[in-house]
């Protein structure tokens, strides 16, 4: 009798402690579709530049910025994907969007990105990009947002306490979430920011950006940055 009871015991702890198992593994898997009660699940990733359009390039390497640009386009898109969530890339190829490089060609460029966003109709807009600025010596990610876009700004703010934390491992002074007067981010009403990755005008950025594990690491952060904006982590 007590033997039985015994047993009895140790089959109900063991189910108690498979349960709460169970339910830390839960708690640890990443969010999946739904989770945010949002039934679009739609992320437009931009890797910006391409083609005849390198954008910024590096001081110590030469490394172009639209090739940096898709690279990191690809990785946050691989975490994003992950996650549950359904992502299009602006581009996939090192070639920009205009056709051939005639006069007018960047206009034509964006416009056809804009044209992707619309027929996309995302929950939000990514776009990649790497900076670089006179004093050699700044570093750190930065991402921009819309004037009037409340939500993009609650977007940029998450990317940003992200991107800090990143390289605050590093040493750097944390930069602010800004707002910038650019294209990308006024092609639809739903959150969209530039993420500036780093400084290619900094050496040590520039080294950084060019490796696999910090470009997954900044894929980490920009994805972590998303989710935790959608389940209203930062306001
Ligand atoms: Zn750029």
């Amino acid at each position: 009798m007590k033997k039985s009871f015994f047993a009895f015991s140790m089959a109900v702890l063991v189910g108690f402690i498979a349960a709460v198992t169970l339910c830390v593994q839960a708690l640890n898997t990443p969010q999946t579709v739904g989770a945010f009660g949002e039934e679009n699940m739609r992320i437009v990733v931009d890797a910006g530049h391409g083609g005849a359009d390198g954008g910024v390039s590096g001081k110590t390497t030469g490394v172009k910025e639209s090739d940096l640009n898709l690279a990191i386009a690809y990785r946050v898109s691989d975490v994003l994907t992950d996650m549950g969530f359904e992502i299009t890339m602006t581009r996939k190829t090192e070639a920009g969007l205009y056709g051939t490089a005639t006069k007018g060609f960047k206009k034509r460029d964006m416009q056809r990105r804009k044209e992707i966003i619309e027929s996309v109709d995302p929950m939000l807009v990514l776009s990649i990009h790497q900076n670089r600025y006179p004093a050699r010596s700044v570093r750190g990610g930065q991402v921009f947002y819309a004037r009037e876009s409340e939500r993009g700004k609650a977007l940029a703010l998450s990317v940003q306490a992200e991107l800090n934390e990143l390289y605050g491992k590093e040493k750097v002074k944390e930069r602010k979430a800004t707002v910038g007067d650019y294209f990308i981010l006024n092609c639809a009403d739903c959150p969209s920011v530039i993420v500036e990755c780093g400084f290619l005008s900094n050496p040590l950025d520039e080294k950084l950006l060019t490796t696999e594990i910090w470009q997954k690491k900044l894929a980490e952060s920009i994805a972590t940055g998303v989710v935790n904006y959608l389940s209203g982590a930062v306001a």
